[in-house]
């Protein structure tokens, strides 16, 4: 199970919560070293569940699974990043890797200088992701504070922490712990890593009924979304989860394909296909 990790190799946090425009809110804003505009990195795998782009490019970040909070929660996670200038390769669906430099600090929005604004909240995305608080700024649904969310590792230098206390992963300790465990112990967890792994790899169907969930969440905020097309797309998602040599057989014989999705309007989506599987488009 992956563990948080903050997303800055150089925190240096500018703004607490509950300070300023983060009143009502867990918000951090991270600026990094001010030497140039620094990456942002993703703190679990995860899948990007909205963008933003007409206030301050908002981009969240669902966990792709449930991950370990350093409060001991074991919850998926979404995460809102604010204020890059470019957003232009990121798009609703994509897959982004714990680790994978995918956002930037910048200053998209109202902001006086190049940071980033993160807010993290367990669970994962919700409604339109936001909500208006008590004090009418905008903040993520479930918000909790950063310090219980993400871990630091010994690859981050801390400038400045605002007097929070993050919790630090050592690499050390861990391999002391795995150092002291019998050697039974060791080939039972090395089973099941492999069990992961095949489960990881038996997984296709339910990757689908995710990017369906996407595009369902996607059509709910186009404002003339109808319930026959709601149903549309239930039943699409049984249909896709039929078996995948079936739907070989069908292209083969020129068969209709199959509707999954329909455009209800000109946008960009994100789908994820797996090996061998075919994306039709009708005009
Ligand atoms: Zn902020």
């Amino acid at each position: 199970m992956e563990k948080p990790i903050y997303p800055s190799v150089n925190m240096r946090i500018t703004q607490g919560y509950q300070e300023g425009t983060h009143k009502g809110s867990f918000a951090i804003d991270e600026a990094g070293i001010d030497e140039n505009i620094s990456k942002i990195k993703s703190p679990y795998t995860g899948i990007i569940k909205k963008i933003y782009p007409n206030d301050a490019n908002e981009v969240w970040l669902e966990s792709i699974e449930k991950v370990e909070y350093p409060d001991g929660t074991i919850d998926y996670m979404t995460i809102l990043f604010a204020h890059a200038d470019d957003v232009n390769d990121l798009f609703v669906g994509k897959r982004i890797n714990q680790g994978e430099e995918f956002y930037s600090e910048g200053t998209k929005g109202n902001t006086s200088g190049n940071h980033c604004h993160i807010e993290c909240g367990q669970g994962k995305f919700t409604g339109t992701g936001w909500h208006k608080n008590e004090n009418g700024y905008y903040s993520i649904n479930n918000g909790k504070k950063p310090e219980d969310c993400l871990w630091i590792d010994e690859t981050i230098t801390i400038i400045s922490d605002n007097n929070y206390s993050f919790k630090k992963l050592h690499k050390n300790n861990i391999e002391n712990e795995h150092n002291t465990k019998t050697e039974e112990e060791n080939t039972t967890q090395e089973l099941t890593t492999d069990q992961n792994q095949k489960q990881e790899e038996n997984k296709p169907m339910e990757n689908q009924t995710n990017t369906l969930n996407i595009l369902t969440n996607q059509e709910n905020e186009i404002t003339d979304y109808q319930t026959n097309t709601q149903k549309n797309t239930t039943s699409q998602e049984s249909k896709i989860t039929e078996p995948q040599t079936e739907k070989i057989q069908n292209t083969s014989e020129n068969t209709v394909p199959k509707l999954i999705f329909t455009c209800k309007k000109s946008d960009l989506y994100g789908i994820y296909l797996n090996e061998n599987e075919k994306l039709y488009i009708e005009k």
